[in-house]
């Protein structure tokens, strides 16, 4: 995870590194730090421990001169959050900076390489060793700047974005990656370098995303060049984001989870624009129209993915096995990747990732596509890692996502696992026409449900008052339904600290029943729909125990509202998109329990957001 940030050009470097870094707070939040060339050939280093607003608070009386700079905004892997072991890290030389994103794997053996050569560590990061191999490199060598990084990185097991400067060549940053994001901004006579392009977009349109193992060169004056390990150098890609800024506010909102949850109605009018056609009876997913064949004839689809997009992929299964009757496999990325998996030629791998940049999914894209795989991704983060590692894919075009629990990318991933269903089902002629068009049309009105769904949420604010007591919860369903149940437990546990479990409804009794009790708060998705009167018995089976059952009923519900302890109605909709409208309240009774609690919604603790290191 970690936030990258840099900076060379003709402005001051310092408001922009720090803009960025608030922009790229969302992916880790325990330290935060830059290093400056000054105007008068200082290399200044400032960190703190804590957030961004920190380290801007604590160089108030500090020289922030300088057009040329590198920042950082960390999320620990190695190493507690500290202010020694916050990035940038100098080189023993004091003439190197240097910020990573990513894990050096073998960092114990180059760092007892580099003891044996009279090197000692201040920090117990792995990425103080990356600085000071390359400051080895460099003395030891007589090098320059590139060719040690060039040299380094050759010997380096893992994954990393770094940025480094020298004070000796105030005119030049070197950057690299590997399996870690990093996009180069291209101004006039500027560079901007970012972990991705939300720190850039003021600025430039024009971005070169770096490719695993490229290492670039930003000097002044010059034109960008990208050289490979071999010091070959490459041709440039140079792309134009779409992004605008006010995506990247908060709109008026308290914080980026709300607006994000009440953005959803829109957000999914923007994902189905010019794909559902209901008039045609048809969805036209271009990336399933474009390989029909290959989809046609594949024997299973097995789906890899990582937390909320995993719960995405479960909905994907039953709506994929429902309307094509092709089997679908859920795999976690990261059992996936190690668990020698069978996966060769006529398997389709969906992978799906918000950011794009998850590592365990980008890792079992690649293996999969090694052994001769299909890879379609579905991501939402434009021209980010896994849709360039992919043989096709859809965007879900539900905008930036900045608060770290996920809400519309959620619904947005059901959307288009939704349309690449029927897309396919309808190619594959296992839909018939009339249940397509029923469907479809419910599929148009779901946006308008969701903001009736939306209504409800005065009410489960106060509701949410009742339960920050609670250190435990219990969430429901069945179907389509329980892993919407999966993914309400996991909001709460995310932003509320309050533990909770997902369950399909039917396996209560085969363990959980035990833990229920007059304390007990039971979250139970209860939608008018063919598994109701087994949700009935549920629901009788937890009072029978005591058990406070807070329901998710359909609007006119008269059976389940009158048994439950607390009801929240919800508009009907057809079985197969309910979870759409289900996920609404669990994702807000996750954030007003958690603004009850006074936790810190858009930054939860430990977490981050985009998931780079596995
Ligand atoms: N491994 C580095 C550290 O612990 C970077 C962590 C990351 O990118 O998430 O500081």
């Amino acid at each position: 995870m970690c936030g990258i940030v840099g900076y060379i050009g003709s402005r001051d470097a310092f408001p922009i590194l720090i803009k960025g870094l608030k922009r790229l707070e969302y992916r880790g939040y325990d330290s935060a730090g830059v290093a400056l060339l000054s105007e008068s050939n200082h290399l200044n280093v400032y960190k703190v421990k804590g957030k961004v607003s920190g380290l801007e608070e604590s160089v108030q009386k500090e020289d922030i001169s300088g057009t040329i700079g590198i920042a950082h905004t960390r999320w620990a892997t190695h190493g507690e959050p500290s202010k020694i072991n916050a990035h940038p890290h100098v080189s023993a030389s004091g003439k190197l900076a240097l910020i990573h994103n990513g894990i050096i794997e073998n960092y114990n053996v180059l760092k007892e390489r580099l003891q044996q050569k009279g090197y000692s560590f201040t920090s117990s990061t792995d990425t103080e060793v990356l600085v000071q191999l390359i400051d080895y490199m460099k003395e030891s060598g007589k090098l320059d700047l590139l060719t040690a990084v060039r040299l380094a990185l050759r010997e380096v097991v893992g994954a990393y974005a770094l940025a480094i400067i020298d004070y000796t060549n105030p005119d030049e940053v070197i950057v690299a990656r590997k399996s870690s994001p990093l996009v180069i901004g291209i101004g006039e006579n500027e560079f901007f370098i970012a972990s991705d392009a939300t720190p850039i977009v003021e600025y430039t349109d024009k971005v070169v995303y770096l490719e695993d193992e490229d290492i670039a060169i930003l000097k002044r004056g010059e034109p960008l060049k990208v050289i490979d390990f071999s010091n070959e150098e490459l041709n440039l890609e140079v792309q134009t984001i779409e992004l605008n800024l006010g995506q990247l506010e908060k709109g008026g909102y308290p914080h980026f989870m709300l607006k994000e949850i009440f953005e959803q109605p829109d957000c999914l009018r923007d994902c189905m624009r010019g794909r559902l056609r209901v008039e045609e009876n048809e969805v036209i997913l271009s990336a399933v129209m474009d390989h029909k064949d290959k989809l046609l004839e594949a024997k299973r689809i097995i789906i890899v993915a990582c937390g909320t997009s995993w719960h995405a992929a479960l909905i994907g299964r039953q709506l994929i096995e429902h309307y094509c009757r092709i089997p679908v496999q859920v795999e976690y990325a990261s059992e996936f990747r190690y668990s020698n998996p069978v996966v060769g030629g006529g398997d389709i791998v969906i992978s799906i990732s918000q950011s794009g940049e998850t590592a365990d999914t980008l890792a079992a894209v690649e293996l999969a596509r090694q052994r001769g795989a299909f890879i379609y991704g579905i991501c939402n983060a434009v021209g980010s890692s896994i849709p360039r590692n992919t043989h096709t894919g859809s965007y879900i075009h539900v905008g930036p996502e900045i608060g770290v629990a996920s809400t519309k990318a959620f619904t947005g991933q059901v959307t288009v696992l939704a349309m690449l269903a029927l897309t396919l089902a309808k190619v594959k002629g296992t839909v018939k026409p009339e249940e397509l068009q029923e469907i479809l049309k419910e599929f148009e009105t779901i946006p308008e449900k969701m903001k009736k769904a939306l209504e409800t949420n005065e009410q489960i604010a106060s509701l949410s008052k009742t339960f920050t007591y609670a250190s435990n919860f219990i969430y429901l369903g069945r179907g389509y339904n329980y892993p919407v149940a999966l993914e309400g437990a996991l909001k709460l546990k995310e932003i509320s600290y309050i533990h909770a479990e997902g369950y399909p409804a039917a396996e209560m009794k085969h363990g959980p029943i035990a833990l229920i009790d007059t304390e007990m708060p039971v979250v139970v998705i209860a939608t008018h729909n063919s598994l109701y009167e087994k949700l009935l018995s549920n629901v009788q089976e937890i009072k029978a125990r005591k058990g406070k059952v807070i329901a998710l009923v359909s609007e006119g519900d008269e059976t389940i509202s009158k048994i439950a302890d607390y009801c929240i109605e919800l508009p009907k909709t057809v079985e197969a998109l309910d979870p759409l409208i289900t996920t609404i309240p669990l994702q807000l009774m996750a954030y007003h329990i958690a603004v009850c609690k006074g936790k810190d919604v858009d930054q939860p603790r430990n977490l981050a957001k985009s998931v780079t290191v596995e």
